[in-house]
């Protein structure tokens, strides 16, 4: 559809719903607020965020005890990084306490994490979350020339929650009511990447999103085939680390910017690039982020350290102190846009492998993650361990719950059909799974290495 007649369209549907109004132009007047005055906004929210998990969940209020910590006890934003961090086993494992009581069940939304850097994990979130994460969206994009209402095409790992946009299962009036094709990053075999690249030169999206590996793989592909045929105003890799290679590649097929941001499983949109891409600009005004020590204490202004968030929008299931596991840091530069958000640096530390069969096929790492979805009660951790070409380890930390043969069982038999058939599976279970030497934890890793005709991977 086209994008002006799309935007009307839907404009009329916002202007009739005043909630929706009101949180899109704040969420555009905040961003050119000074420092001092988004660091205040935040400060207020911290203060209200803990208090009412304190007073509503009895999870958090255990918790806090615990640590020494009561109601009150917030009087300065040292207070704050005092409090416990929150891990991501508590999340999986307490998901369902960490409800706040007295929710009214259809204001609630639940969301299945999967998997960049992560066992699958289930994260509640309530309307109003939902809405700011739309308006941080928008404003992130608004920054590279992309409006509500232009069309976006997206390479990213089919779930629960957009298996209907994905192009082979959509009618011609669901993409244009959504203005919006998807191709699944985790089948991306020749004849689809053909069919997509002819479906988006007739499409001509204005943003391209995707995984930075797949579409590193579909550039790859458009520009052997002749080039991509279409020029989208921006790209926007996500959900891994984006190699300087990678980024080089896109831009050159695509004739577009490469835009970076960062979000966490549990929670999105934490900070992006402008067009300027002087750093990633932290969303001051809804995720709290801090950068810690190995201790969980806050590290000054350009110490690299574990990322913790809070998500300051959600109310319903509070995320307080959440510890990512991935790494960065804070830049003490201001940035050419005068914008008021503070920035951060690229994220370092999360790779996935692409796993290379024996007939040269490459497949994508973090699906296997996205096979655990139906056993998470049964697995407390997992690593997918490519050993050769036609061998990988597969280590699982069982649950207390698990029928061991059961599972295994359950998981060859996607891990079978993923590869193809052309590669045998050694099932472990342990007791625990090492971190890699540099502290990341890698749920599937690779030591095949993949034909590339690049060898710089400087990000
Ligand atoms: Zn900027």
């Amino acid at each position: 559809m086209n994008a002006s007649l799309y935007r009307a369209l839907w404009g009329m549907k916002h202007l009739l719903d005043g909630e929706t109004h009101k949180a899109l132009s704040q969420v555009r007047r905040n961003e050119w607020l000074s420092q001092d005055e988004l660091e205040a906004m935040a400060w207020e929210k911290q203060k209200r965020l803990v208090s009412y998990a304190y007073d509503n969940c009895p999870y958090y209020q255990q918790k806090y005890k615990d640590a020494g910590f009561l109601s009150g006890d917030l009087k300065t934003p040292e207070d704050f990084s005092r409090l416990p961090l929150l891990t991501k086993n508590e999340v999986q494992n307490h998901v369902d306490e960490m409800v706040v009581q007295g929710v009214d069940p259809s204001r609630m939304r639940k969301r299945f994490t999967g998997g960049s850097t992560g066992t699958p994990t289930m994260v509640y979130h309530d309307v109003l979350a939902d809405l700011s994460m739309w308006s941080i969206y928008l404003r992130t994009v608004a920054r590279w020339g992309i409006l509500f209402g232009d069309k976006t095409a997206q390479v990213w790992g089919l779930n629960r929650q957009n298996a209907g946009d994905v192009y082979e299962h959509q009618s011609w009036w669901h993409r244009t009511l959504k203005n919006n094709v998807m191709m699944d990053a985790f089948d991306m075999t020749q004849e689809k990447m053909q069919d997509f690249g002819h479906l988006m030169r007739r499409f001509r999206p204005h943003l391209v999103i995707g995984y930075a590996s797949a579409m590193t793989a579909f550039a790859r592909f458009l520009e052997a085939s002749g080039g991509a045929g279409f020029q989208p105003r921006a790209i926007w890799l996500t959900a891994e680390v984006t190699h300087k290679f990678q980024k080089e590649l896109v831009e050159r097929v695509f004739h577009a910017p490469v835009y970076d941001q960062y979000g966490s499983n549990e929670v999105l949109h934490v900070a992006s690039e402008c067009r300027y891409r002087e750093g990633l600009h932290i969303n001051t005004d809804f995720r709290k982020l801090e950068f810690v020590d190995e201790a969980g204490r806050s590290l000054p202004l350009g110490e690299q350290g574990q990322i913790v968030i809070t998500d300051l929008a959600n109310f319903a299931a509070p995320l307080i102190r959440y510890d990512s596991a991935d790494l960065g840091s804070f830049l003490s530069r201001t940035c050419r846009c005068g914008s008021g958000l503070p920035l951060m640096s690229k994220v370092t530390g999360r790779i996935h492998d692409m796993f290379v069969l024996p007939d040269g096929t490459q497949i994508y790492g973090l699906k296997f993650s996205s096979f655990f979805y139906n056993h998470v009660d049964k697995v407390s951790n997992f690593q997918v361990h490519q050993t050769a070409k036609d061998h990988a380890v597969v280590r699982l930390v069982p649950a207390k719950t698990c029928d061991r043969e059961t599972l295994s069982v359950q998981l060859l038999k996607s891990f079978r059909e993923y590869t193809k058939g052309q590669v045998t599976f050694d099932v472990q279970f342990v007791d625990s799974i090492p971190n890699e030497a540099s502290g990341k934890y890698r749920f599937t890793k690779s030591d095949v290495s993949r034909p590339t005709t690049h060898t710089s991977e400087g990000s």
